[in-house]
């Protein structure tokens, strides 16, 4: 199939990593709204993951090595010091673009108090 974050796990397309592990891959975003822009993918064995609404029962694991290079990652650029948004698009109305669970990671300047 032709996901372009599926085309970036497998290496087919470069991208600049962050960080990596058997679980995610964290990479910059190619068009950064703030200083720190970076995405969280997970690499999703045997079946492909749109998006939170196909998440199921067993995959406990997954949402927690999520979490876990979402710290990682804030820690990594330090962001955790000041604070940072983690944002998922969900669907058409949540603006999601690219068809593979994956979430912003933003900081690096003061985002504010709005949500939209
Ligand atoms: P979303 O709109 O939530 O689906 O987010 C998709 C994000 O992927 C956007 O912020 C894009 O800038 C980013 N993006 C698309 N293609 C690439 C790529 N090849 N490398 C890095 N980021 C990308
Ligand atoms: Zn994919």
């Amino acid at each position: 199939m032709g996901c372009i974050f599926c085309k970036i796990i497998e290496g087919a397309i470069p991208s600049e990593k962050v960080l990596e592990n058997e679980h995610v891959i964290v990479i910059k975003d190619i068009n950064p709204v703030a200083p720190v822009h970076v995405l969280v993918i997970p690499k999703i064995k045997g079946r492909h993951i749109k998006y939170v609404l196909d998440l199921e029962e067993g995959d406990e694991q997954l949402v927690m090595e999520i979490h876990k290079a979402i710290k990682e990652v804030a820690v990594l650029t330090g962001i955790d010091k000041d604070g940072f948004r983690v944002i998922n698009n969900c669907g058409k109305y949540g603006g999601q673009s690219v068809d593979h669970l994956h979430y912003h990671v933003i900081g690096g300047k003061n985002l504010g108090a709005g949500l939209i």
